[in-house]
C-alpha cells in the first residue's frame, strides 16, 4: 500500500457518517490515538524492512557494516559501533572494525578471542545490555576489555557452528538513554546485520582451507579460470607458482605429524605475508601450495617466488623442542593470450618446473620455458 492510498483510506474512515456521529466517543476511548500508534508502528516496520533489504544486498562484510551504520544514523547517533568476528572456524583470531561518527576508527579494544562468550550466547542467543552481560558472566576477564568502552548493547552473531562474532553499540551521543522503541529497533536491525554477516562468513569459509586459512583448491581453480579468460580479453600476463615442502615425509617421521601441521600453518602465514592482496595464495593439497599472480609476468613472478623461498627458509616455527628450518621447492609458469592452455595444462607446466627444482637439489625456483637452465643456475 503506498502513502497516497493510505491517506485516502484514512479520509474514507473519517468521512464515514457513523464515525462522524460517534467522533467524540471514539476520541474519548482513545481509538484515534491507537490508530496513530499503529500507523507509527507500521512506518517503523517499513523502515526496518527497507533497512534489512539494504543490508542483505551487500556483498562484503565491510559493506554490510557500512550499510548498518548508515541505517542506524538515520535514527540516532551511537557514540560508537564495533563489529568483531572470527574469520576462520578453528582459529581464535578475530577481526575488529570500529566506527565513530560514521567513520572507521581504531578504538583499541583489547579483545583477543570471542570463545569466552561462546557458552553464554549459546544459552542466551539475544542482544543483551553490557550491564546484564557483565553481571551474568560474573567477574570474567572476558568482559574487562569492554569496561573502558561501556557499550549499551552487545549483539551476538550466531550460526550453526556457534558464536561467529559480536556487535557492540555505544550509548547515544548528546542525548538521553535509548528509549524502549529505539532499543527494539536497534535489536531488530542488528538481528538482520548479524544474519547477513553470518551468511557472508559461511560463504567465505567455503572458499578456505580449514587447516591453514588460505584459499582452497576449488577457489584457486575458479580464480585461475577467470584469470585465463581475462588474459584472452586483455594483453596482460599472469603467473602461477606451485610450491612443495622439501622432504616433508622425513620431517613428519622425525618430529611428528602435529609439528608438521604447525609448520604448514606457519608456511601459510609466511606465504600470505609474501604476496599482494590481489594474489590468490592457496593450499593446493597436503604440503603443496599455489599462488595465482594476476597481472604478473615471468620476471615479477620469479621475484615473488624467490622471496617466498627465502622467507620460508628463514622461518622460525614456534615449537618445543625447537624444530629445524624447512625449505620449499617452487615452479613458476606464466600465461597470456598467446599461451592458449587450459587451467589443467597450466598447472601441469608449473608442476614440471617444480619437479625440476626437486631434481636439481630442492630449495630452489624454476620457471617453465625458455631460459630454464639459466634460471636454475641463478637460484643456486
Ligand atoms: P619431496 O622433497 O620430494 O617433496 O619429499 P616429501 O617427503 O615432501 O614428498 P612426499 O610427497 O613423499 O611426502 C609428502 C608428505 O607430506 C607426506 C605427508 O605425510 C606430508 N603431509 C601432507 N599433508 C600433510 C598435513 O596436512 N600435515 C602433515 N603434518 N603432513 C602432511
Ligand atoms: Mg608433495
Ligand atoms: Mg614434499
Amino acid at each position: 500500500m503506498n502513502k497516497l492510498e493510505y491517506v485516502e483510506d484514512e479520509k474514507d474512515f473519517l468521512s464515514n457518517p457513523r464515525i462522524v456521529e460517534n467522533y467524540s466517543l471514539l476520541q474519548d476511548i482513545g481509538v484515534f490515538q491507537h490508530i496513530d500508534s499503529l500507523n507509527r508502528e507500521i512506518r517503523n516496520y517499513k523502515n526496518l524492512f527497507a533497512g534489512a533489504l539494504e543490508i542483505f544486498n551487500r556483498t562484503t562484510i565491510e559493506e554490510i557494516m557500512d550499510a548498518a551504520v548508515v541505517q542506524i544514523s538515520d535514527h540516532f547517533l551511537p557514540a560508537f559501533m564495533v563489529f568483531l568476528w572470527k574469520p576462520l572456524q578453528n582459529k581464535e583470531d578475530i577481526v575488529i572494525k570500529s566506527y565513530k561518527n560514521y567513520k572507521l576508527t581504531d578504538l583499541s579494544l583489547k579483545i583477543e578471542s570471542i570463545t569466552p562468550f561462546e557458552s553464554f550466547f549459546r544459552k542466551y542467543p539475544k542482544p543483551i545490555t553490557y550491564d546484564l552481560l557483565s553481571f551474568e558472566m560474573g567477574d570474567s576477564h572476558a568482559v574487562k576489555p569492554m569496561d573502558a568502552l561501556r557499550p549499551e548493547l552487545i549483539i551476538p552473531i550466531l550460526g550453526p557452528s556457534g558464536l561467529y562474532g559480536m556487535i557492540l553499540v555505544g550509548r547515544k551521543i548528546l542525548e538521553d538513554d535509548y528509549n524502549g522503541a529505539e532499543l527494539v529497533y536497534l535489536q531488530q536491525l542488528m538481528a538482520f546485520v548479524s544474519q547477513a554477516v553470518q551468511n557472508h562468513l559461511h560463504y567465505d569459509r567455503t572458499l578456505r582451507d580449514v587447516k591453514t586459512g588460505l584459499f582452497n583448491n576449488g577457489f584457486f581453480m575458479t580464480r585461475l579460470n577467470e584469470e585465463i579468460a581475462r588474459a584472452q580479453r586483455t594483453d596482460s600476463s599472469s603467473s602461477i607458482i606451485i610450491m612443495d615442502v622439501d622432504k616433508f615425509k622425513n620431517f613428519n617421521d622425525n618430529y611428528g605429524h602435529l609439528a608438521g601441521d604447525r609448520v604448514l600453518e606457519c608456511l601459510a602465514v609466511t606465504i600470505k605475508q609474501g604476496v599482494r592482496t590481489e594474489d590468490v595464495p592457496s593450499r593446493f593439497g597436503g604440503e603443496e601450495f599455489t599462488v595465482l599472480l594476476p597481472d604478473s609476468d615471468e620476471e615479477a613472478a620469479w621475484v615473488v617466488a624467490e622471496r617466498l623461498r627465502i622467507m620460508v627458509s628463514e622461518m622460525q616455527v614456534p615449537w618445543d623442542p625447537p624444530l629445524p628450518k624447512v625449505t620449499i621447492s617452487l615452479g613458476v609458469f606464466t600465461f597470456s593470450r598467446a599461451t592458449e592452455l587450459s587451467s589443467e595444462e597450466i598447472i601441469h607446466h608449473a608442476d614440471e618446473a617444480l619437479y625440476l627444482s626437486k631434481e636439481q637439489g630442492r630449495n630452489r625456483t624454476t620457471a617453465w620455458g625458455s631460459g630454464l637452465m639459466s634460471k636454475i643456475a641463478r637460484s643456486k
